[in-house]
């Protein structure tokens, strides 16, 4: 028998929202497209997977998946405080730091509450917050990708509830300079919780890294950074990611409002192990900044403009409608990520790879048709 559902069953505004545009796995694309996937470059997962210790240590703790995970998450939360410096009681974990991100916006976020971040966005800083209702305001980037520091600064004089954005950021690629965040961080209001989602931290070069926790610290307003195991440490199918809190007191309250047995005792194990191998994670790293390098030299030739990246991935336009660009490749077997968010629906999102993968990419791109010889 089918059912109906009541018209005004499902809130207008989550009706209103787009379906999350996820990658599409491999069985699927297989499904699909009758062939296997010869790149798989749409997610922004790691090449070379998790290190071998973090899937033996996952193996070994699946013999005890009859008992449920420790909801302190207590062995993962003190390794991941030695990790960072930050004390356990201001570190959280959740499925994966999209959970988190949930977590906070149930937390904070009342009917009419006003959101800030930055175009193009992660989808989830956007749409997370549109879920509970807010009005979400977003700043464009300014000219060669540079993080559009006075806008923010002009928004944060509303006291907004959150400023939440992602630095590298994603889709795009750039980081942002110490001083402009030192600048955004003073311009906060102290009601405004400030989220800086630092997904792909990792990968940024040496020259350009700085200690944002420190600054948001000294600063003493309200904030949670965000990492995860899903991108540099390969483990995105087990689905962890964390968040630093300024206090204890935020800690224990988005423990109430995450999901409480969200870190499975698997990926809690996996995830622990993961940060151990920095020998792992320096592969990794190396490959990454080497392959962006090259993969954008090619496109650039190709007459592809490409936004500046520290990241695993590239951020490029296509000259056209990207979901046929993406198309067309995926025809090929080769999967990226065509992004949907105006002004940016000429533009796509292509994952770091191996360097066969890469190849394979670049081999199905042609040159751009305005391409200026
Ligand atoms: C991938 C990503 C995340 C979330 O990853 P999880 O797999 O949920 O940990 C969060 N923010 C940004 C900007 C990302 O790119």
């Amino acid at each position: 028998m089918t059912t109906t559902l009541p018209h005004d069953l499902i809130r207008k505004d989550v009706r209103d929202l787009p379906d999350y545009n996820a990658g599409l796995a491999l069985d699927r694309f297989r499904e699909a497209y009758g062939m296997d996937c010869v790149a798989k470059l749409d997610s922004n997962e790691s090449p070379l997977g998790p290190s071998p210790r973090a899937i033996e240590a996952m193996r070994k703790a699946a013999e005890g998946v009859s008992r449920y995970p420790d909801a302190t998450n207590a062995a993962l939360r003190a390794a991941i405080a030695r990790h960072t410096g930050a004390e356990t009681d201001r570190i959280i974990v959740g499925n994966g730091s999209e959970d988190l991100i949930g977590a906070l916006f149930r937390a904070v976020i009342r009917l009419g509450d006003h959101v800030v971040t930055i175009c193009p966005s992660f989808g989830l800083h956007e749409f997370g917050a549109l879920t509970f209702g807010a009005r979400v305001t977003k700043l464009p980037f300014e000219a060669e990708w540079s993080f559009p520091v006075e806008a923010m600064t002009a928004e944060l004089r509303n006291a907004p509830r959150v400023l939440i954005f992602s630095s590298p950021s994603n889709p795009a690629g750039p980081v942002i300079g110490k001083d402009a965040f030192r600048a955004i961080v003073n311009a906060a209001d102290p009601a405004t919780l400030i989220c800086f989602d630092e997904a792909y931290v990792e990968f940024i070069e040496p020259r350009l890294r700085f200690d944002a926790l420190e600054i948001l610290g000294a600063s003493g307003k309200p904030h949670i950074v965000l990492r995860t195991f899903s991108k540099a440490y390969g483990l995105a199918g087990a689905r962890v990611g964390y968040g630093i809190t300024s206090t204890a007191e935020m800690t224990k309250a988005l423990m109430k409002t995450r999901n409480p047995f969200g870190v499975n005792a698997m990926a809690a194990a996996g995830a622990i192990e993961a940060l151990a191998d920095t020998a792992h994670l320096d592969r990794v790293l190396h490959d990454a900044m080497a392959e962006r390098k090259r993969v954008a030299a090619v496109l650039t030739e190709k007459g592809y403009p490409c936004a500046p990246s520290q990241t695993n991935f590239l951020f490029f336009d296509t000259g056209k409608a990207a979901q046929e660009f993406a198309e067309d490749l995926r025809r090929r077997g080769v999967l990226i990520k065509a992004w949907q968010e105006a002004p940016f629906t000429s533009w796509a999102r292509v994952t770091m790879g191996i360097r066969a993968e890469n190849d394979a990419f670049l081999g199905a791109v042609p040159d751009r048709s305005d391409k200026v010889a």
